[in-house]
């Protein structure tokens, strides 16, 4: 298997567009959430509010809906910065019940995977410790235990779900260029796959350079100008 993330988008309300549009609607208007709820179906007059109460930063119209996707083959090194986002709910494969029975799974990352000798190296290595924990499993020593010495390349999968607001900011935080490689290609799949159904939120899940319109990292990939230049021109 290559070592890119696997990302299906597996849950989503049907009525995602009227959800938000009542929610934004029901703030502004004398009118029943119900009358509300019942009185379109114009995508076009929905998005047109939806866009422009978004921009103006009024996001917990969007906190209402819920998506699902079924992540597999990334690293633990990657699900781990993952669940550091605390809006999101996660069911992760166990490393106590489930137990490695021969080479356990890994992922190699791309600058040892374009250098043939250390890429040797690596799979090398992971194979000795493979072989070492399958020596602690067949001892007796409960999986929760042997795992212990299985690294960070380990390969995961999970099923995380989060509202639309929580997978714009982490959108914004982990598809910044000093975002670690493997997460960025991450929340880029998880982007896509959402996207591809709802292409409107392509302008929200977005760096978060793009919406602020400066970069407030202390190193700069260049694309946007630096907070202090931005901020300089603007007084
Ligand atoms: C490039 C990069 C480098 C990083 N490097 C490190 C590192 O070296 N070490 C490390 O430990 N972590 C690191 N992190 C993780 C980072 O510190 C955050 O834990 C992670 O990005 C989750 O972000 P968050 O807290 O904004 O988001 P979430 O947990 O998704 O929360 C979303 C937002 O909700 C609000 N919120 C949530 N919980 C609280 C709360 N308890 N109190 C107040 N407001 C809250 C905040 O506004 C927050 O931004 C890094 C992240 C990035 C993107």
């Amino acid at each position: 298997m290559d070592n890119k993330p696997v990302v299906k988008l597996i849950s989503k309300p049907n009525n995602l567009l009227k959800t938000i549009y009542t929610a934004c609607r029901t703030c502004y208007s004398a009118d029943s959430p119900i009358n509300i709820y019942e009185s379109t179906d114009d995508e076009e007059k929905m998005l047109k509010l939806i866009n422009k109460v978004i921009s103006s930063g009024h996001y917990s119209t969007i906190e209402h809906i819920q998506v699902s996707f079924a992540i597999s083959n990334v690293s633990r090194a990657c699900t781990h910065q993952l669940v550091r986002h605390r809006h999101m709910s996660f069911s992760q494969k166990s490393q106590r019940y489930v137990k490695e029975k021969g080479q356990f799974d890994y992922i190699i990352p791309p600058t040892i995977e374009k250098n043939p000798e250390l890429k040797a190296k690596f799979e090398e290595f992971m194979g000795e410790i493979s072989k070492k924990y399958l020596e602690f499993t067949e001892a007796g020593i409960p999986a929760e235990d042997a795992r212990f010495v299985l690294p960070n390349a380990t390969a995961s999968s999970m099923v995380a779900s989060l509202n639309l607001r929580e997978l714009i900011h982490l959108a914004n935080l982990r598809l910044c260029s000093r975002a670690q490689y493997e997460i960025r290609m991450l929340t880029k799949a998880m982007c896509e796959a959402i996207t591809d159904e709802e292409p409107w939120l392509k302008n929200y899940l977005v760096p978060k350079c793009v919406s602020l319109g400066y970069c407030d990292e202390a190193k700069s990939c260049g694309r946007m100008p630096k907070k202090e230049d931005f901020l300089a021109i603007k007084i």
